[in-house]
């Protein structure tokens, strides 16, 4: 924690968002907001606590009755708005994501557009979540109404400042819950914009809230008897403690945790599609992605692939084709991870520590890393590195190649490339991941399917977007019905 003059930053103090209104945090503690790009100090983040989240909860209890009683017809009007709005303020929310995540521009603007393509399918749910109703006894009628499940709260991590609060927002205010965001600290200048967005768009006040901060403000979410769900995205480590934390305190929590994503390259794989979708898999967004492939299981003769993959990443210039990760802890421990890797007798093939780029001298930068021969064992072949780096690990058949990767603690996707429907089978119905895909470096399941691994990967029921987030983001009412006398009695009536 440094003390900065919030003069000589380039955006003011982040305050919370609080019943429509951006206020100051009660908190007096505060943290830089760096730009990875240059290492510059862009803005300060409250480190708000319990009052914070109490005076949130307060202003979404006070909407959440009016907001509640419209219809879900009337509530995605507000999204059908916030979509327009979204693609029209692309340039500038793309930037924005760059200068506090450091996302290079293409990725900015791919973030956006898929906030925009989460707003499509808040705006479908009407059709897709219409009730079901049967005659279940003579005369007699069932039926289900979702209502909403209260006062909720996103927690959210630094590698998508845009989309991931698009995760939850949409799905969960359509259903007429009202919400508490709280930003990852190292990003918290994008939730202000999509606040702004969605008042622009119509949302009443104290709908949506935004409480800043770190530790103390997610536990205080946690254990406020009001909030009634969280969703939680991030590290296992910290996905396990709010799990743990929410659920003991009785609330219904769904914890999306890291990953340690496994692609299987068969010798029959295309070469030139495989190999540049594999890297474009590890290295996209500087490798900083949950669905990012970091491990290569090489299933026998595939030199070739490998070979074409090493002069890709080679041509790849960091702070053009790369963009820096997240802080310089971040860059010491993912450079760390491949010395380590190195010194257990694997083999760098392209070697991105220590990467400069002119004129940007103070930025985090990582190259893209290739290293060959790594084994199972080794620490970099488990756990979540989060950087751009792929470990190959030779395997002389697929049935190896999977039994390495049932054996992750993880388990959010994997994905096989081959030319044969049989393998790929084999693959998907074996993996134990909760995405999978064929000759699909990126294996992201898109709107209506639903967004969610399996393992270490996610705790709790349901996924995160899509149909598999209605569940979470409702409570069902079963309504039984007799208006006849005349209808049949029986044991039911
Ligand atoms: P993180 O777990 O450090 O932080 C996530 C959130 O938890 C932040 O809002 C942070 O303020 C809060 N937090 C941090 N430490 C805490 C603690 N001790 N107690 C309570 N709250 C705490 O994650 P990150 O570094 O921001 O994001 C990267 C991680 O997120 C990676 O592991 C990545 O795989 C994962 N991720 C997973 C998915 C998915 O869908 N499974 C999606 C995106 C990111």
């Amino acid at each position: 924690m440094t003390t900065i003059d919030r003069e000589v930053t380039k955006y003011p103090a982040v305050q919370n968002y609080i019943g429509g209104r951006f206020v100051a945090s009660s908190a007096a503690d505060a943290l830089d907001v760096t730009n990875p790009a240059d290492g510059s100090v862009i803005s300060r983040v409250p480190l708000s606590s319990s009052p914070d989240i109490d005076a949130a909860v307060q202003a979404a209890k006070k909407a959440l009755p009016g907001w509640a009683a419209t219809t879900i017809k009337e509530r995605v009007q507000v999204f059908y708005r916030y979509k327009a709005l979204l693609e029209e303020h692309i340039d500038e929310l793309a930037a924005l994501v760059t200068e506090e995540n450091g996302k290079i521009d293409g990725e900015g603007r791919a973030e956006v557009l898929k906030s925009a393509e989460l707003c499509e399918f808040a705006c479908s749910l009407p059709q897709i979540a219409a009730g079901e109703v049967l005659e279940v006894s003579r005369g007699v009628e069932c039926r289900i109404e979702r209502f909403p499940v209260g006062v909720v709260a996103s927690i959210t991590p630094f590698n998508f400042p845009n989309m991931v609060p698009n995760w939850t927002i949409p799905n969960a205010l359509a259903f007429g819950n009202c919400m508490i965001l709280k930003p990852s600290e190292q990003v918290p200048l994008s939730a202000g914009r999509i606040a702004e967005l969605l008042r622009e768009s119509g949302l009443p006040d104290g709908v949506l809230n935004i409480v800043h901060g770190g530790q103390a403000t997610v536990e205080a979410i946690c254990d406020n008897p009001e909030i009634e769900g969280i969703s939680f995205v991030g590290s296992t480590r910290v996905a396990r403690i709010v799990y743990r934390r929410g659920t003991a305190n009785l609330k219904r929590v769904l914890a999306l945790g890291g990953a340690k994503n496994h692609l299987i390259v068969m010798p029959d794989a295309e070469p030139e599609m495989t190999s540049s979708n594999v890297v474009a898999s590890m290295s996209g967004c500087a490798g900083q992605r949950c669905m990012a492939a970091s491990v290569m299981m090489a299933v026998g003769a595939t030199d070739h692939i490998i070979e074409r993959m090493a002069i890709i990443m080679r041509g790849m210039k960091p702070g053009v084709h790369v963009g820096p990760v997240i802080s310089p802890e971040a860059k010491k421990r993912i450079e760390g991870y491949i010395t380590e890797a190195e010194k257990a007798g694997a083999k760098v093939l392209v070697d991105g520590r220590g990467a400069v780029v002119p004129g940007k001298e103070n930025g985090y930068y990582v190259g893209p890393t290739l290293i060959d021969h790594v084994t199972p064992e080794m620490r970099i072949a488990s756990e979540e590195v989060f950087g751009p780096v792929m470990v190959i690990i030779r395997s002389k058949d697929v049935e190896g190649a999977v039994a390495v990767q049932k054996r992750s603690r993880y388990g959010n996707a994997a994905s096989v490339f081959t030319e044969s429907g049989g393998v790929a089978r084999y693959v998907m119905e074996n993996a134990s991941a909760g995405m999978v895909g064929v000759n699909v470096g990126v294996p992201v399941p898109r709107e209506p399917f639903g967004f969610g691994g399996w393992n270490d990967s996610k705790f709790g029921v349901g996924d995160i977007t899509g149909r598999g987030s209605i569940e979470f983001w409702t409570r069902s009412k079963k309504m039984t019905t007799k208006w006849n006398k005349e209808a049949g009695v029986n044991w039911m009536s």
